[in-house]
């Protein structure tokens, strides 16, 4: 039994398959995952047929695979190639072709492609699919180095930094005793999801500005089929960070994870009045880019930001000035500690600022 879970010298043949685009997106799909390609045009006993002779081929692919992955890559890929899936298609073939992508299609170069065709050219679906295998974010400089190094024999990569920034900040909130909290700025709700597996968090509401951000949130945590409890335990609220806003009042911590950076400086002030002294929880943790960390990009320009909504990024000096101003100026305490890896001459590539409010 272990022979199936081996890589062995495998090839499969699929004859009379339609192929939308030929032998050219046979290979583009197919010779990224190194399989050896060939394509025929079968013969044809109806020729007067030729309009709809001409998407069909016999397609055979080589390669040395589990039986698992060609299989997989057979399922996701034999529908890429028809383009003309005959049923609804709906959210649940995001999570089918997440889940039978695990592991080759975020660094396929072809992913757009496929998740697009797959979701029936759904808009709506390709871009949550694509958000998801990069794991939320546009193409980011934070990320680069990850999505397109190696194949499945590379050694393990490090841990990506959102997935750090993820665990440490919940960390930290869980240290601090916390068990009703609010996630702002929420985004898709990545840490939302981290959140949610912890029992000691009793109450958790993200809040976010951007509708299309919450409804991905809300399908990525599938809030709409959960138990009546759990229901209870998580919710979204569509909000502005730089308005105040009693729902957020009387939490025991707030997480605010690379969100000021968007915020205009000239709101930055309202915000602090929104978050320090309106919703006042005892424990903030605000994480933001480290401006210096950047030369580490090599992809990214000279004095460019991460991610072309920032307004700003701030180096370690300019943080921890604005830090130690808010607690001081609000009766709170902050503490900082670098996320991720530590360049020594350019520290961190987050900074986290954790704020405790003084009895
Ligand atoms: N915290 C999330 C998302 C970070 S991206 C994560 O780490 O994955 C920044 C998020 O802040 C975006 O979702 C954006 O819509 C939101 N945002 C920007 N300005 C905001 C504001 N004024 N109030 C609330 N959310 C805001």
């Amino acid at each position: 039994p272990d022979l199936a879970g081996r890589p062995l010298p495998l090839y499969a043949t699929v004859s009379a398959l339609p192929c939308r685009g030929g032998e050219e997106i046979v290979r583009r799909l197919f010779e990224p995952l190194d399989y050896r390609v060939s394509v025929e045009d079968p013969e044809s006993d109806r020729p007067e047929n030729d309009w709809e002779r001409g998407i069909y081929r016999n397609l055979l692919v080589e390669g040395r695979k589990s039986l698992a992955d060609l299989l997989v890559h057979l399922y996701v890929l034999i529908p890429v190639l028809d383009d003309d899936k005959h049923y609804w298609v709906g959210d649940d073939e995001v999570e089918k072709l997440l889940q039978r992508g695990t592991g080759w299609l975020a660094r396929h170069p072809e992913r757009e492609l496929i998740a697009r065709r797959y979701l029936k050219h759904r808009r709506s679906l390709t871009r949550e699919a694509l958000s998801r295998l990069c794991d939320g974010d546009d193409p980011d400089p934070e990320e680069s180095g990850h999505e397109h190094s190696g194949d499945e024999a590379a050694p393990k990569l490090p841990a990506r930094l959102n997935d750090i920034r993820m665990e440490t900040v919940t960390r930290v909130l869980k240290d601090a005793g916390t068990m009703r909290v609010l996630d702002l700025g929420c985004g898709e709700g990545r840490l939302l999801r981290e959140l949610r597996r912890i029992d000691q968090f009793k109450e958790i509401v993200g809040l976010d500005t951007s509708t299309r951000a919450l409804e991905i949130a809300a399908r990525r945590l599938k809030l709409a089929h959960l138990p009546p409890r759990q229901k209870e335990r998580i919710r979204l609220l569509h909000g502005a960070l730089t308005y105040r806003d009693d729902r957020l009042a009387g939490y025991d911590a707030a997480a605010v994870v690379e969100v000021i950076e968007h915020l205009d400086p000239a709101r930055l002030a309202a915000f602090e009045r929104v978050l320090f002294e309106f919703a006042r929880p005892r424990t903030v943790v605000v994480t933001t880019p480290n401006r210096e960390y950047n030369v580490n990009y090599p992809t990214l320009p000279d004095g460019a930001f991460r991610h072309k909504d920032h307004r700003f990024e701030w180096t370690r000096a300019e943080f921890e000035e604005w830090a130690r101003r808010v607690a001081s100026s609000r009766g709170y305490e902050v503490v900082f500690e670098p996320v991720g890896e530590v360049d020594p001459e350019h520290g961190a590539p987050t900074q986290m600022g954790v704020f405790r409010r003084c009895e």
